[in-house]
């Protein structure tokens, strides 16, 4: 059976999704819309494919989602619902905003600071924990770093001032954070990995972002009258 296609289904209404740059859930107006309908006597299918345009920002983005007569789950008022199974693009999850300003980033760790972020984004937790890893040893890399291993590098940036012994210890866990996703194939959890893209962005911006920001700013500490 061909499918069936309705090319306004849902255009005017809104809907609650995650905003990038709002960096949480807020409204957002489905501009655009196509329902893709497909299925036998036995088992239903619908495609949404959503244009929308969010309500605080004016950001816009897309939303597909489906459904199935076979994937049902009991609503608040005891009725039979169909699961939502959402994607939306470019790929989000609350409070992972990208950092402002990472073109002022090396290009090197710009490339694997945006990739990681994506993975991030993307729940990708396995590769976004290597991520974290890589950027923490491009930081080093970056820095000239001395010893042998990243143990080292991290307490030689300690050493030169780039860091703060405060930030060596977080590195330090960030490293280990690092070892067990590439190792061990281990996922970390949402919140362990939000808080790590946190602290490594507090380090990029700190040795990159914020010194380039105050360039333009006087020198020198002479009280103005
Ligand atoms: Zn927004």
């Amino acid at each position: 059976m061909a499918s069936k296609r309705n090319y306004h289904a849902g255009r005017g209404k809104t809907i609650k999704v995650v905003c990038a740059s709002c960096n949480g859930p807020t409204q957002h107006d489905i501009v655009y819309s196509v329902t893709d309908e497909d299925g036998d006597d036995n088992v239903q299918w619908w495609g949404y494919y959503q244009v929308l345009e969010c309500r605080g920002c004016e950001r816009i983005s897309f939303r597909y989602n489906w459904q199935s007569s076979e994937d049902l789950e009991p609503s608040e008022n005891g009725a039979w619902e169909a699961v939502d199974h959402e994607t939306l693009y470019p790929s989000r999850i609350a409070g992972a905003a990208p950092m402002a300003d990472s073109h002022l980033l090396p290009p090197q760790l710009r490339r694997i600071y945006e990739e990681t972020h994506s993975a991030l984004s993307a729940n990708l937790p396995v590769i976004a924990g290597i991520g974290v890893r890589a950027i923490v040893e491009t930081l080093c890399a970056e820095k000239k770093a001395k010893g042998g291993d990243l143990k080292q590098k991290i307490d030689d940036l300690v050493k030169q001032g780039v860091i703060t012994p405060a930030g060596g210890e977080i590195l330090h866990s960030l490293r280990l954070m690092g070892n067990e996703a590439a190792h061990e194939v281990k996922p970390q959890k949402p919140e362990d990995l939000l808080l790590a893209m946190r602290v490594v962005e507090h380090a990029l911006q700190g040795v990159y972002i914020l010194p380039r920001q105050a360039e333009h700013l006087p020198s020198g500490r002479t009280v103005q009258p």
